[in-house]
């Protein structure tokens, strides 16, 4: 499975978004200055308390799709997420290819992020199935991921969590 297929890598801002560490009181400004590919020039990324309390709702929507385990679930929580989206699709090559954006550009951050990652997320959804997000297995983690493993047999959000787990199980078996 090749990102792509998906026309668009905003599920990558979903991602990261859900798992931006939301106890650090200067996480939004954080998640903001590492990720300002996503955002128009301009774009005035220093938010009021209000607007990043937002995106920490933004950040709580994804996680909650991503756990979610049933057709219902993850269509009750998807327009939940969607909601607060106001797509306004427009074909840009601005980075060399011809790609879409979701959110008109001159929208401010919260509207832009808000607007990517929704329609991001849900792309994916609709066209992978949503057991291609997961939650991962490592213990003390619970970072999400998209699985994007040929066959769907994905388990852990990154490397270092699977190989960690692989010793963890192994330690566990010679104890045994
Ligand atoms: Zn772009
Ligand atoms: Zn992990």
């Amino acid at each position: 499975m090749n990102y792509d297929t998906y026309g668009s890598t905003a599920v990558e801002l979903a991602i990261d978004l859900a798992n931006a560490d939301l106890g650090d009181p200067q996480w939004v400004q954080a998640f903001l200055g590492s990720h300002t590919e996503w955002f128009t020039d301009g774009t005035d990324l220093g938010l009021s308390a209000a607007d990043s309390g937002r995106v920490g709702e933004t950040s709580s929507l994804v996680r909650e799709v991503a756990l979610a385990g049933s057709d219902p679930e993850v269509m009750q929580r998807l327009n939940a997420l969607l909601a607060l989206a106001s797509p306004k699709p427009y074909a840009t090559d601005h980075d060399g290819e011809l790609h879409l954006h979701y959110a008109r550009p001159d929208a401010d951050a919260v509207e832009q992020l808000t607007t990517t990652v929704a329609m991001g997320l849900s792309q994916v959804v609709v066209q992978h199935g949503w057991q291609r997000l997961g939650v991962c297995s490592a213990d003390g983690c619970g970072n999400v991921y998209v699985d994007t493993s040929r066959n769907a047999s994905r388990r852990y959000c990154s490397n270092t969590c699977a190989s960690r787990s692989t010793v963890a199980a192994y330690r566990a078996r010679q104890r045994a």
